[in-house]
């Protein structure tokens, strides 16, 4: 179905950049013998997974949505990848993205643009548009995204379908490109948040090949699928929601009022460092990228410029020609960031700001169980809209951001409708406390 789906709508979406038919095919056929045997099904058995381009498949093209790796075809499977197939999940293709994961609208794809299944003129969000208008437009049971400033929950948002990041450090990056490792992190796009929880299950828990995964316990998610939120106590950041569009503050307030009829109780506070997250986090991302992305020169990895003179030009005709312009900006600004001189004025000081961001999050979940509010100020922009205002490009992120900058988890569960748009609500919960951000959302669905 899956399969059909993509015949029949991909062409319009462009959610895939790589299919993995055969393969799908061979292993589903595989399942169905089990099936027939009556053996142990896994987790996710035969359930259709597309995986967002930038996390390493075996045999499997991963592109990262750039030309630099438009011919990458790894020698071996991310950690969530081989978690996938121990689930016995299958693989039906990489999904498009921003390059690099740089980006709100998967606009920044090297190869195309992704469109968002309910209105094909606005974007899906990024970066992982791909992953999110793939599960919208059932051209996959279940998708896995990225998220380092709000890659799965804004395009989740926009998308009108469920998205998790979780804590960082709960699921391993091992075998994802690296964009800005102290924030990345990758989670399930779901249908529904049941969904979400079976997936998280799947994936979560240490490994030692990622030095950053936590050695912490992985609890049974399902069952804290109880419906049961009476006495909850949910803190809305008054910051949230300064400045968001009238229609999603709307919507954001009828989910609040729905989650006091089920027995929470709701109160406005205040996060202080909210303004200064989108600033710090700009810095700090493109500081990691720029060190991270060092490892392009056109020898190890992917495409290799032709007729360069010397070691020097190889380098610099593969990077020129290979990154497109917003991983160019990134870097430029990152490495600027970094040198020597202005180190002290601006990524030490963007360190320092994210502490106080994390501060402002510990301090509120002193007392209450979760924060929510909206997951992005604006429901899904038109196509062309904003590319030439990369300003107002990162301002979209500025809800998911503080978020990523503290590490905690967040789900993005579809909240209602702005002119025929999905909003999204976020729920915000403590450091490996995805259980009550899940039984929260789960509740409210
Ligand atoms: N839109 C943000 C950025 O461009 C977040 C991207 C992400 O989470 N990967 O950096």
């Amino acid at each position: 179905e899956a399969l059909a789906n993509i015949r029949e709508y991909d062409g319009k979406i462009g959610a895939y950049l790589t299919l993995n038919e055969e393969g799908a095919r061979a292993e589903a056929s595989r399942l169905d013998a089990k099936l027939a045997k009556g053996e142990a099904r896994g987790l996710l058995f035969g359930l259709p997974v597309g995986v967002k381009d930038n996390m390493v498949t075996e045999g499997l093209l991963t592109t990262c949505g750039s030309q630099f790796l438009k011919n990458y075809d790894p020698i071996y499977d991310a950690t969530v990848v081989t978690k996938l197939k121990e689930a016995e999940a299958v693989t039906i293709g990489k999904l498009n993205m921003d390059e690099f994961a740089m980006g709100g609208s998967n606009e920044n794809s090297s190869f195309h643009p992704v469109r968002n299944p309910w209105d094909v003129s606005r974007v899906p969000g990024g970066s992982s548009g791909g992953s999110a208008a793939a599960v919208a437009a059932g051209e996959a049971f279940f998708t896995l995204g990225s998220d380092t400033g709000g890659s799965i929950r804004q395009p989740a948002s926009y998308c009108g379908v469920v998205g998790l990041k979780p804590t960082y450090g709960r699921v391993s990056r091992y075998g994802l490109v690296a964009f800005a490792s102290s924030l990345d992190q990758i989670g399930p796009i779901t249908k529904n948040v049941e969904d979400a929880a079976y997936v998280l299950q799947a994936i979560a828990g240490h490994d030692p090949k990622d030095s950053t995964s936590a050695d912490v316990g992985v609890p049974d998610y399902l069952s804290a699928l109880t419906g049961d939120i009476s006495g909850l106590r949910i803190a809305v950041p008054k910051e949230y929601l300064d400045g968001v569009d009238p229609q999603v503050k709307a919507s954001v307030m009828e989910a609040l009022r729905a989650l006091e009829s089920l027995g929470a109780v709701w109160e406005e506070v205040s996060l202080p460092h909210t303004e200064y997250a989108v600033a710090a986090y700009y810095l700090l991302a493109s500081s990691e990228a720029s060190s991270n992305l060092s490892r392009f020169d056109g020898v190890r990895y992917g495409v290799r410029a032709d007729h360069a003179g010397s070691l020097l030009d190889l380098y610099y005709d593969s990077r020129s020609q290979g990154f497109g312009p917003e991983v160019k900006r990134r870097i430029m600004l990152g490495t600027y960031a970094l040198s020597s001189g202005y180190y002290d004025a601006y990524y030490l000081k963007a360190q320092k700001v994210r502490t106080l961001i994390k501060q402002d999050f510990d301090q509120t979940f002193a007392n209450y169980d979760v924060i929510i509010g909206p997951t992005a100020p604006t429901t899904a922009f038109p196509l062309g809209s904003q590319v030439d205002d990369p300003l107002t490009m990162y301002l979209n992120d500025i809800l998911t951001i503080p978020v990523s900058l503290a590490g905690v988890p967040a789900v993005s569960v579809p909240c209602g409708f702005a002119e025929g748009l999905p909003v999204g609500l976020q729920i915000i919960g403590k450091p490996f406390d995805e259980s009550t951000i899940l039984r929260v959302a789960h509740a409210f669905e």
